[in-house]
């Protein structure tokens, strides 16, 4: 039985229940709702503060098959199935040539993959929380006012994202604190943790509608392009997402944003241009822009606080690793806190090795992929991922702040 159910933003601007908490998780993606689930099952007592309930379009939906077994773990993997996500059959790759190369999920072990509707599904995961006992409060964010130590807890300030104040709730005191941010990892950088860029990757992103409804193909396509990679995937809305990733310093921004630059630049991957022409496509939303940059926390963990998902480490979207990742960091991290808790010195230091050597295997299995791409050696898209020097470069370049601040696109 769920033990609070605060999903009401009225209700909870004067309702939040306590004002100490086992836990504060600061995000309301998977990564935080993972670890809510997992938390609130032992019986501790997790407030779940969900940042911008975004009730609009989210990006990021490919969740491959591998992903079922922690869906699994959270105990949503029917709900998830039957939530009217699309099934997708596999990914068609125009990487090396021009001959599109399709890797069909039939041949692997866990069934077919998902396109999620993501803003459903994370809500989805949230439920989950409140089902396992976690309180939710939505639209709200978490800034730490005195960071806890060995002898107190956290005092943290919750603040509404509408600009508002909480009537009587200045402060709230929490024993652990997870940061599940996304990549702006603010709590933990608040905290003394430093984020490592890799690149200034930046995504461009537009949904596009076909009055013909023909269009069947649920994989996901990629295709490398002089300055970067497309994909496009089918959207359980039938409206066809198509996405440019490139590095901050080599695309016009507001030529891309602005009206159809996005869809006129489209003609730049010819297998992608073909497919969206030959189903009638036209946009259908503004386009829009995301940070996809790769980065990592030198760090993420410390004194009563963790680091969940893209905050603790974010991969390039290339990888399709990110939901999963999400999900079992936020795991992991829980688990870590019981360990910690039952007298394990170790629980801390470990969580954070363990996602230093995924990031390391990650960084060997991205540089692999980019390699396969041989047709433009010069370009510094390509340059900057295939040679050590380029590699160095591009990670001391996306350190600087005056990348960091390219890398968030902003509107006309
Ligand atoms: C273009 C693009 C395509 C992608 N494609 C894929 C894909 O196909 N497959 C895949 O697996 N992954 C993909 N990803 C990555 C995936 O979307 C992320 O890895 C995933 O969303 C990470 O989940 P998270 O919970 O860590 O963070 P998020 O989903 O970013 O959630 C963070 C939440 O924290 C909230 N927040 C921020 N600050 C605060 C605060 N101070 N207090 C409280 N809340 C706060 C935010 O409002 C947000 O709701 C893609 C990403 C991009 C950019």
């Amino acid at each position: 039985m769920p033990r609070r159910c605060r999903c009401d933003a009225r209700a909870s601007r004067t309702d939040v229940s306590t004002r100490r908490r086992d836990v504060v998780i600061a995000g309301g993606g998977p990564a935080g709702a993972a670890a809510a689930i997992a938390l609130a099952r032992t019986g501790r007592d997790v407030l779940l503060v969900a940042g911008s309930d975004a009730a609009g379009f989210k990006v990021g939906e490919g969740l491959p098959p591998n992903a079922r077994s922690l869906l699994r773990d959270l105990g949503v993997l029917e709900r998830t199935l039957t939530d009217g996500h699309r099934a997708s059959p596999g990914t068609c790759a125009v990487w090396g040539d021009i001959t599109p190369h399709a890797n069909d999920f039939l041949f692997q072990l866990h069934g077919h993959g998902l396109q999620l509707d993501r803003t459903r599904f994370d809500a989805m995961l949230r439920d989950a929380a409140m089902q396992a006992g976690a309180e939710i409060l939505p639209d709200a964010r978490v800034r730490i006012m005195a960071p806890g130590d060995s002898t107190r807890p956290h005092r943290l300030a919750l603040q509404p994202v509408d600009g508002q104040t909480y009537a009587g709730i200045e402060s709230i005191d929490a024993d652990w604190l997870i940061d599940a941010t996304g990549r702006a990892a603010s709590l933990a950088r608040a905290l003394g943790a430093r984020r490592i860029a890799h690149d200034a990757q930046i995504a461009f992103h537009q949904r596009l509608r076909s009055a013909r409804d023909d269009d069947q193909d649920g994989r996901t396509w990629v295709e490398a392009v002089e300055n970067g990679w497309w994909y496009s995937v089918l959207l359980p809305s039938r409206e066809r997402l198509v996405a440019f990733l490139t590095d901050a310093d080599l695309c016009d921004h507001r030529r891309l944003l602005y009206g159809d630059g996005l869809w006129r630049a489209l003609v730049d991957a010819p297998a992608l241009h073909a497919l969206c022409t030959a189903h009638g496509y036209a946009p259908a939303s503004r386009a829009s822009g995301a940070d996809a940059s790769g980065c990592h926390l030198d760090l993420a963990s410390g004194e009563r606080w963790f680091a969940v998902g893209d905050a603790a480490l974010a991969f390039d979207p290339l990888s399709s690793k990110g939901i999963a990742n999400a999900i079992y960091t936020g795991l992991r991290a829980a688990d870590a806190l019981f360990h910690h808790e039952s007298g394990d010195a170790a629980a801390l230091d470990g969580y954070a090795r363990h996602l230093l050597d995924i990031h390391r295997v990650y960084r060997e299995q991205l540089r692999a992929f980019h390699a396969m791409e041989t047709r433009w050696p010069e370009a510094p898209y390509w340059s900057r991922r295939q040679t050590d020097a380029g590699t160095k470069a591009l990670s001391l370049r996306a350190s600087t702040p005056a990348t960091r601040a390219a890398t968030a696109p902003s509107a006309p």
